[in-house]
Formats: structure tokens, sequence, C-alpha cells
């Protein structure tokens, strides 16, 4: 077996074990997790007291016992969610952080069954003007008071920057990776590529960044073949189960570059380093961020970056594949416009339904059988 291939082998065991590497880092540093709720969070102030960041994405399962306390119509991740803390999975875990942007995320925070602590904070919505910064910046202050309370450390502002420069290493690594995986298909499938990105959540950040880095360097020592299939972008918050992914791979789908919520919007804009305050940098991060339905902006410029990102002489993509988590009304809400700014702008698209409590496939298969047929 290759370097590569140990690599990859590496990492698709990190993306599928989170619970091993959160032990890991217990017995490795004595400290233990924070859990992080999607979608976003400063997770910054967290590694800055030395416990793991450790995101909650859920998993492929049924649902059973969430029924009780979610309506059926919540989205899967938040289903999943719940009954992974019924099933107590999350209890190990030193607190849990909660940004509630969307309804079934105010409902899990104020229903959270883990015998972990949780911590809420507010995005603001109107995130533009000024006073949305001093806002999130008091946010945060909280956020950390209360952190500090509850894993009994002291969180500096230094051991903040450095954090936040471990991240910003990690979000640019992570974004050389994304250009380089759409200039190897061959070996990057859809399936290795969402693993690679997957196992940052699992990972202290930079010992994540080491890897990958070890990682582009391997692939950069192989020969960039050219691609017979397609290069399409994904937008959405996840695409999972892998079933999905695997579907694009067998349809010989490249994925060159994406939207996700899970995958790019995470690592797409740094944080400032050039500013004094690193809470109110952190908070400075909510106000460049574009493009997600989680993140209110009136000028709707989604649509704008995709159709961008598609015809990007790098990334040059056939088409843009939207995966609609079932029941997520932000998405939803956003899928009209940008729908209509990619047909006028001559821009393929199909948008699949992702459910992670779906066990059964053909329907989507079929779907992206005769979408690359139309695309051929
Ligand atoms: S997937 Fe959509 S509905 Fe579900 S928690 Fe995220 S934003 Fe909310």
């Amino acid at each position: 077996m290759t370097k590569l291939q140990t690599l990859i082998q590496q990492f698709e065991y990190i993306s599928q074990h989170p619970a091993e590497m959160m032990k890991k880092y217990k017995e490795e540093t004595g400290k233990g997790a924070v859990g992080i709720m999607p979608v976003y969070a400063p997770e910054e102030i967290v590694h800055a007291t030395g416990y793991l960041p450790i995101g909650l994405w859920g998993g492929q399962r049924s649902i059973s016992k969430a029924r009780t306390y979610l309506p059926p119509f919540a989205c899967s991740i938040m289903q999943v969610i719940m009954e992974m803390q019924i099933e107590k999975v999350y209890d190990d875990l030193a607190a849990v952080i909660f940004s509630v942007p969307c309804d079934t995320l105010k409902c899990l925070s104020q229903k959270w069954k883990g015998s972990s602590p949780v911590i809420v904070f507010t995005h603001p919505q109107n995130r533009k003007l000024e006073v949305a910064n001093v806002f999130l910046r008091r946010e945060y202050e909280i956020l950390r008071e209360r952190l500090e309370k509850t894993l009994n450390v002291k969180i500096s502002d230094e051991a903040i920057k450095k954090s936040i420069k471990v991240y910003n290493e990690n979000r640019q690594v992570m974004r050389e990776f994304v250009e380089a995986a759409a200039l190897y298909p061959q070996i990057i499938d859809p399936v290795v590529r969402h693993a690679i990105i997957k196992s940052r959540w699992f990972m202290e950040k930079s010992a994540h960044t080491a890897l990958v880095k070890e990682l582009l360097v391997e692939l950069r020592k192989e020969e960039a073949k050219p691609w017979d299939g397609k290069r399409v972008i994904l937008t959405g918050i996840m695409t999972e189960p892998n079933e999905v992914l695997e579907i694009f791979k067998d349809e010989k789908f490249a994925i060159v570059a994406d939207d996700l919520a899970q995958e790019s919007r995470q690592y797409r804009v740094d944080v400032p380093e050039d500013i004094e305050d690193p809470l109110y940098a952190l908070a400075k991060w909510w106000q460049i961020f574009d493009g997600c339905a989680l993140a209110t902006d009136p000028k709707k410029v989604r649509g704008q970056m995709l159709i961008d990102m598609a015809k990007d002489e790098k990334i040059k993509a056939d088409a843009v594949v939207v995966c609609m988590m079932k029941f997520c009304d932000p998405e939803e809400f956003d899928y009209p416009i940008y729908y209509q700014e990619f047909e006028d702008a001559d821009i393929k698209n199909i948008m699949i339904e992702i459910d992670l409590e779906m066990t059964a496939f053909e329907q989507i298969k079929t779907r992206i059988q005769s979408f690359n047929e139309m695309l051929a």
C-alpha cells in the first residue's frame, strides 16, 4: 500500500470513528471534548481551553425515540442527534455549544436530553450593521465566561488568538485540498473527498492540518490525468449518507467544488487576524461570511456565488447538484431564488433530497443517472 493510500484510509477511519477520536484525545491530553452543534460556532474559543471541539452531525440511523420530542417534519440531522442523545451517546461531552438560527435548532437546544451542560448563543441576523458585531462579541464574551465556569479553566485573549491562527491555517490548507481534489478525481473520489473534509470535525485542528499537508505532498506527486466524467459542485447543508456519494462515484461525477455547510462554508473565509480583540475578530467572521441560508442576506448572493464558481477557469463545472436537506426551511427558502438565477445563466442543475434516515437509494440513483445522460 502506498503512503497516499495509507493516509486516505486514515482519514476514512477518523471520519467514521468520532467517539474513538475523542477517547484518544482524552488519553493523550487528559482533557475531554466539547460538542459543536451544526452549523457555526466559534470553535476557536473551545480550542483555546485545550478541550477538543468535536462536531455533532448525527449519522445514518433509523429514528424511534426522538419522535417523542420532535415532530416528524424536523430535519433528519436533528432527529438523529436527538435519538443519539437519548441513547446517551453524547454524555461524555464536557459541554455542548449551540447557535440557534433555525426553529429546529431552537427547539433542540431547549430539549437537550443528554447530561452535558448546554451553552446557547445567538448569531445576529441583521449581520451587516456594526451593532451586529458588538452584539455578537458580547455573546462570545458570555460564552467564554460560561465555558470557563463549566470547564473550570481560564481562557485568555492570547490563547484565543493562537487558536485563531491554528484554525486559519487549517482553513487555508482545506482550500488547497479542495483545489487539489478537483485535479485528481481518479484518486479523490466523492467518498474519499467527504471523509477527508469530515475528519476535520473530529480532530484537533493543528493535527488535522499536518495530516492534510502530508496528503497534499503525496497527492501532488501523482500525475493529474484527464477526467472523462462530469464535474459538479455540491451545495446545501451536507451530502450524506455515503451511499449518495457512492452514486456520484458510480456515475463518474467529480466533485470539483462545494458550497456545503458541513464542508467549504466552514473554511472559505478566514477570521481576520489584524484585529486586536479576538472576540471581535470572531464576530467579524460572521459579518464577512456570505452565501449560507443560515446567515441572512437580503442581497441573496448565493446564486451568483455558485454561478461564478461553476464558471471559474479552475473549476469549470458541468453542473450544480443541490443537496436539499429534507425539512430544512432556511435552505428551502433560498432554493427558488438561486434556481431561477441558474436557469437564467444556463447553469445545469438538479435538486436531490438528503435524509439521514434514508435506506433506499434507487430513486436518487435513477435521477442522477438520467441527469448524467442529460449532461452528456
Ligand atoms: S439542517 Fe436546516 S432545519 Fe436542520 S438544523 Fe440545520 S438549518 Fe435547521
